[in-house]
Order: structure tokens, then C-alpha cells, then sequence
């Protein structure tokens, strides 16, 4: 199976978060530049050792891991103003 492109996984991410199965950036921490590889928490699609990737943890518990295009769209999905 092909590598989705960084638009196929910028669509999916935002699906994914629109759709209320990924939860809104309230992160503790980000690890730019992660050494990573496994599912992409955004697309679902595979993070190859050679990407920029960041890992995202949550309260300190829940740990996301996202592609360097996955992580703009994640960053920049507002839960709206409290
Ligand atoms: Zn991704």
C-alpha cells in the first residue's frame, strides 16, 4: 500500500478531528521532530523513520504521534473560545 500524500493526510487529519475521533489540541507537551514510526494519530496512514514527525501528550497520559503536515492541521483546529 502507498504512502498517502501530505494533502491526502492534511484531508484525513481533519476529518478525523471534525468527526470527534481525535480530541481537540489541549496538549501538555509536543516533541518536535520525534524520532517516530507506527500509525499516524491524524491520516492513520504510516510514519516512515525519515519523516518529521511530533509526538503529543495529553494530560500527561494519552500520547499522540502525528506527520509533520498532520501536526499543522492538528495545531490549528480550534475547540472554539471558551
Ligand atoms: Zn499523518
Amino acid at each position: 500500500m502507498r504512502s498517502l500524500r501530505a494533502e491526502e493526510r492534511r484531508s484525513a487529519t481533519a476529518e478525523r478531528i471534525t468527526s470527534g475521533r481525535l480530541p481537540f489540541p489541549r496538549w501538555v507537551s509536543v516533541d518536535p521532530g520525534a524520532s517516530v514510526t507506527g500509525r499516524c494519530d491524524g491520516c492513520g496512514d504510516e510514519i516512515e523513520a525519515a519523516d518529521y514527525a511530533f509526538i503529543v501528550v495529553l494530560k500527561g497520559v494519552v500520547t499522540f504521534q502525528f506527520h509533520d503536515e498532520c501536526f499543522e492541521v492538528y495545531n490549528r483546529t480550534s475547540p472554539g473560545r471558551a
